[in-house]
């Protein structure tokens, strides 16, 4: 089988390891350079508890989701030879500030209990009991021992050279314009220029872009890019310690000293400036979070598009239209977490072997059953 994987994303990577592991005929064709859109932009959290906003399908997907991840990885590294940089044991810790943070965070505490998950609530000594740089304004916290954060851009590589050397083939400077049907089914896509690139099934992986290319807008699938901006500060290297959220922020340590504090959610359309009043969010959360941050040395900063749905669930499926095309975007604030479950569904989908977790709840069809979607937009 010829698959084509459009973009060469998080998402687009892993699919195509797992389909070359499969023993399909791969090639990924990219616009630009391999991994510098949101994938690289990112703050590599593993966190699927931390994250919700609510219990449902898409949670449960997420938990299995850092399964699947944990499980892949030795596999990963291994064949990659790249080890991104895996925090297994940093946790999270949320922090409330004020009583509605802490209604607030107790009511995620309770709908994930229900869902069977564990969360611990603890007070804000406890807290910095864990983390002696959090703020003594902090009165209480989420604490999630088990959620991790990995270096994001070290691992869409190691997904990329995994592909690679399982026989995958990269297209970069080359942007798909249009999906090609014969007869109803997938026969090629059209890239910049003209060119044709035949194959048995395409996976459309094309994150925040996925919509711009033409010939599949009988799908109704639309893709809007949500803007999240991100501030690097430059502390010590190996200060080991919990990513630290708050409902305004978070502040994620990388091994090498450095500081991710995010972030933003923006309809800037496909504009990925820095913004004062982004950066000024940004810096507030994370000095209330961590007063210690005023005096570290700015280093960068650095914007990345979202790929969001109207519901803002994840595209994973067959087009209810086009035989042989394949959707596997939408993945919005949670694309890295999810990059190995979605390349090990994936693939098994478009192999023909049957998935292992249930996608219905992310199938393209519901955009085009329903017609029109409220929301985004
Ligand atoms: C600030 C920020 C923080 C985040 N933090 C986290 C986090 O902590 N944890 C987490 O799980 N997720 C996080 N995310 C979300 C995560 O980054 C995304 O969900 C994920 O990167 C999406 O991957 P992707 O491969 O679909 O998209 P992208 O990485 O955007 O890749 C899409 C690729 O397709 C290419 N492309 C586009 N159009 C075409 C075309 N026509 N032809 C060929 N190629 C094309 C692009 O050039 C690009 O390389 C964060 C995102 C941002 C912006």
């Amino acid at each position: 089988m010829k698959a084509l994987v459009i973009g060469a994303g998080i998402i687009g990577n892993a699919v195509a390891w797992r389909l070359a592991r499969a023993g399909a005929n791969v090639t990924i064709l990219e616009r630009g350079r391999a991994g510098q859109e949101a994938s690289w932009a990112a703050a590599g959290m593993i966190a699927p508890q931390a994250e919700a906003e609510g219990a449902g399908p898409f949670l449960r997907f997420c938990v299995e989701g850092k399964n699947a991840f944990e499980a892949l990885l030795p596999e990963l590294i291994a064949e990659s030879g790249i080890d991104p940089e895996y925090d297994q044991g940093s946790g999270v810790l949320y922090l409330a500030f004020n009583d509605k943070d802490r209604a607030e965070l107790g009511a995620r505490a309770k709908s994930q209990r229900e869902a069977g998950l564990q969360v611990d609530e603890i007070s804000g000594e406890q807290a910095r009991k864990i983390a002696p740089a959090v703020s003594p304004q902090a009165i209480s916290a989420l604490y999630f021992p088990h959620e991790n954060r990995i270096e994001n851009r070290q691992l869409t590589q190691a997904f990329l050279v995994a592909a690679l050397k399982a026989g995958a083939r990269l297209m970069e400077d080359s942007r798909v314009e249009a999906i090609e049907t014969r007869g109803g089914k997938f026969a090629a896509v059209r890239v910049q220029g003209g060119d044709l690139v035949e194959g048995d099934v395409a996976i459309n992986a094309a994150g925040s872009w996925a919509s711009v290319i033409r010939g599949a807008e009988a799908d109704n699938v639309r893709l809007y890019p949500v803007r999240g901006q991100i501030v690097c500060f430059q502390t010590r290297p190996n200060l080991i310690g919990p990513s630290i959220f708050s409902l305004r922020g978070y502040a994620v340590p990388r091994r090498d000293g450095r500081m991710l504090a995010g972030s933003t959610r923006e309809m800037a359309r496909y504009s990925k400036d820095v913004t004062l009043e982004g950066m000024e969010g940004i810096v507030r959360a994370a000095r209330d979070m961590l007063p210690s941050l005023s005096g570290m040395r700015f280093r960068e900063a650095w914007a990345g598009l979202r790929p969001a749905t109207a519901d803002f669930l994840p595209v994973l499926g067959p087009s209810p239209t086009i035989a042989g095309l394949y959707y596997a975007t939408g993945h919005f604030r949670s694309g890295i977490l999810l990059a190995a479950i979605t390349g090990r569904e994936m693939a098994a989908m478009v192999t023909g072997s049957k998935p292992a977790v249930d996608l219905a709840p992310f199938s393209p069809a519901r955009f085009n059953n329903a017609g029109r979607h409220a929301g985004l937009g």
